[in-house]
């Protein structure tokens, strides 16, 4: 028996007994003519002590022990003169009888402890190593206690988790497809799913009714921070509801989530259209932990000779409560903020309001201050508050202040990890314009059903028609997002039209779902969660790497692998594939 308890378990009630312990030499320290070794493994650290008077050959075995070797230990639980507060097992030790080596290891590329004094590069070489580390470790054991608790709600409402194929056909629609060559069908290529979307309507044709699943989807995407070209999503699909039920289903997971990891109850999750958030936050996955909503101004300023507002779309501002004191230097820091390339606005206008509840602007000259006092009623403003306002062409000016608001959370700290603020945002718009191919694309994905009441205008304006389609958004990320999907082949081969297939085009890429929809096509819609950002959320974090055990790098490389990397030419040839200048050796 390798152990009969792990490094994490014992207490001072079991002091007394003899216990055999395996891990890895944590921190070894020697004294005179005693030893200690920090034992670790899963669970935790124990101290082991080959204490005074012990035979000398076992205190000179246990100095042959370096860091990171794999040892087992027997010996008797005792309790420690010197208590450690911090570790679990701080109250015991083990008085060492036994010692045996049974995996050496080299000098590690960087400590393997809380503050590593590794760079990003050598973790992810040595992934492996870095798993050891609790803070690591931790991240991937709430992972599995979340995808516990997913099961488990899924499971008692009904749910099947059904899997779905990795190898299907490629589609241009979404994002790039990653593509796999066929050696048996010469010539000809699988792709590698962005999501099972498809299959899991076939499903609901074939009567499973609830569907999910814990999958590994596939998008092959320009790189960007925190991206990762394989990722999970939690994938549910429904037969028989209308968005409502939906709703209610999900928001029921995220509560029943947050209650098993965090013990949090969520309050009610509040519900608003896309346009609402466009026009109070700039942005469809708002932060509502804190305030700052937008407040338009146009009707207030509107009409005097300051050209800047004459000749905006829109001018909007935020209130930024007790910031009147900000000094002229911290206004021209977010000043350059606003003007920087990304957002590209031509300034940032404030107004403070001070000590005695009295106005004072950077645009004093051109507007009195009772038009102030107007603006101070519409933010509903008071001393020391400051307000912030951005005028220019609509989107662009949304947009800049949407970023400039995060901005001042951060600073503010207004953005506490562990306050879970959800809410759904619906009504999203049907389609969008794509200003580079000049047509229609699918705002969610080619599936997603109209507003029947927007059907009417769906040739005239299709801009304006609105979808049955839901995202959840917490603490300003998108969590999941779904629809209700088209279930009817006419419905579905006009949506299609409009996004510029032709009828050839649909029908050689989604005939087969098509043709499902002729044979019985229950309603249905569903949702599918961003698993790793989920947990990353939970965890307190925004990065999501962290929470995957073996992740890509910004890359999208795997750099301890070393993926992806050439293949022969033999299997090359085996699959028909001809590279000019594929320098590799056979
Ligand atoms: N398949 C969709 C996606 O990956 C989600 C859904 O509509 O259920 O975004």
């Amino acid at each position: 028996m390798y152990r009969t308890h792990t490094c994490g378990e014992l207490r001072l009630s079991e002091v007394g007994q003899s216990v055999t312990l395996s891990g890895w030499v944590h921190k070894r320290r020697d004294f005179g003519g005693l030893s200690f070794i920090d034992l670790r493994d899963r669970y935790g650290i124990t101290q082991l002590a080959f204490n005074e008077g012990i035979d000398p050959e076992m205190l000179s075995k246990a100095r042959l022990q370096n860091r990171e070797f794999v040892i087992q230990a027997v010996g008797i639980v005792v309790e420690r003169e010197k208590k450690n507060t911090v570790l679990d097992t701080g109250e015991i030790e083990i008085s060492i009888t036994s010692l045996k080596t049974l995996s050496e290891s080299k000098i590690p590329p960087f400590t393997i402890e809380e503050n590593t004094d590794g760079g990003e590069e050598l973790r992810m070489k040595y992934r492996y190593l870095d798993l050891r580390r609790k803070r690591v470790r931790d991240k991937l054991l709430l992972r599995n206690k979340i995808s516990m608790s997913v099961r488990t709600y899924l499971n008692s409402n009904g749910f099947a988790d059904i899997e779905t194929p990795y190898l299907i056909k490629s589609t241009p629609e979404g994002a790039r497809d990653f593509v796999v060559p066929s050696r048996v069908n010469s010539g000809q290529f699988y792709a590698l799913p962005q999501s099972p979307q498809t299959f899991k309507q076939l499903l609901m044709i074939g009567g499973l009714d609830r569907y999910y699943q814990i999958v590994r989807c596939f998008r092959d995407e320009d790189l960007r921070a925190d991206r990762q070209p394989e990722f999970t999503q939690i994938d549910c699909e429904m037969s028989f509801v209308e968005q409502n039920d939906i709703l209610e289903i999900f928001e029921g997971l995220l509560r029943h989530v947050i209650r098993d990891v965090h013990s949090q109850e969520l309050g009610e999750i509040p519900r608003m259209t896309y346009d609402m958030a466009m026009k109070l936050y700039g942005n469809d996955k708002p932060d509502i932990r804190f305030d700052m909503t937008f407040i338009e101004m146009n009707s207030l300023v509107k009409g005097s000779n300051f050209t800047v507002f004459e000749n905006a779309e829109l001018i909007v501002g935020i209130k930024v409560k007790g910031c009147a004191n900000y000094s002229r230097k911290e206004l021209d820091i977010l000043t350059n903020f606003v003007k920087r390339p990304q957002l590209g606005m031509s300034g940032l206008i404030w107004m403070k309001v001070d000590d005695n509840g009295t106005p004072n602007s950077s645009v004093n000259k051109f507007f009195n201050e009772d038009s102030m006092k107007n603006w101070m009623t519409a933010f509903d403003a008071t001393k020391n508050d400051l307000i912030l306002i951005l005028a220019g062409e609509k989107n662009k000016t949304r947009k800049a202040l949407s970023d400039l608001r995060m901005h001042l959370a951060e600073k503010l700290k207004l953005r506490n990890p562990f306050e879970f603020a959800p809410l759904w945002i619906i009504d999203f718009p049907l389609l969008d314009w794509d200003d580079e191919s000049k047509r229609w694309v699918a705002m969610h994905h080619p599936f997603t059903s109209p507003k029947p009441q927007d059907l009417s205008i769906i040739n005239e304006d299709p801009g304006s028609v609105r979808a049955n389609a839901y995202d959840l958004v917490l603490n300003g990320n998108e969590i999941g997002g779904g629809s209700i999907r088209i279930h009817e082949r006419e419905m579905q081969a006009k949506m299609f039209d409009l996004l510029g297939f032709t009828k050839e085009e649909a029908n050689e890429q989604f005939g087969f779902l098509m043709s499902a929809f002729e044979f019985g096509a229950p309603p249905h819609g569903g949702i599918a969660f961003g698993f790793d950002r989920l947990v990353a959320l939970m965890g307190g974090d925004e990065v999501i790497r962290d929470y995957i055990a073996f992740p890509k790098n910004n890359s999208a490389r795997d750099v301890m692998i070393d993926a992806p990397s050439k293949i022969s030419n033999s299997q090359l040839n085996d699959l028909s594939i001809h590279i000019s200048n594929n320098d590799v050796t056979n």
